[in-house]
């Protein structure tokens, strides 16, 4: 089963990713700050990391650039989540070395996609409930 780390500072966000996720046959595992994430990397071994680019302490620009500067978890794709829908956002998540990168409100259709796409890289299959695009049972379009 595919591993992936939520860091993300929101609570609300983070529960919110959590449950979608998991719905999709995803195992996740988040962490609230980017020396939290950095650990949990080290640790636990994700597949795949979203990461907040807004957190406290280091920035998510910042952890992504040490998950990426150390031999251990280089390899691991990062995708960079921004609510700023900022011109140079996505060039400044890629210069930290993200592999990809999505606005929030988050476009789950979307951002599936993106990770399905990232996952064979890091050897990692995709889940059935999350290749498709289709709405997983009782999941509100709302629901954003
Ligand atoms: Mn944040």
């Amino acid at each position: 089963m595919a591993k992936i780390l939520v860091i993300e500072d929101n609570e609300m966000n983070r529960r919110m990713v959590t449950r979608r996720l998991t719905k999709r046959g995803y195992q996740v595992i988040t962490a609230v700050d980017g020396l939290a994430g950095i650990e949990a990397t080290r640790t636990d071994r994700p597949d795949l990391i979203l990461m907040d680019l807004s957190l406290p302490g280091i920035d998510g620009w910042e952890t992504t650039r040490r998950l990426k500067a150390n031999g251990e978890s280089r390899g691991i794709p990062v995708i960079a989540l921004t609510a700023h829908a900022m011109a140079g956002d996505r060039e400044s998540a890629v210069a930290a070395g993200a592999d990809d990168y999505e606005t929030k409100p988050i476009d789950l259709p979307r951002l599936l996609a993106k990770m399905a796409a990232l996952l064979p890289r890091a050897g990692k299959a995709v889940p059935a409930a999350a290749a498709g695009g289709e709405s997983a049972a009782g999941e509100s379009a709302a629901e954003a």
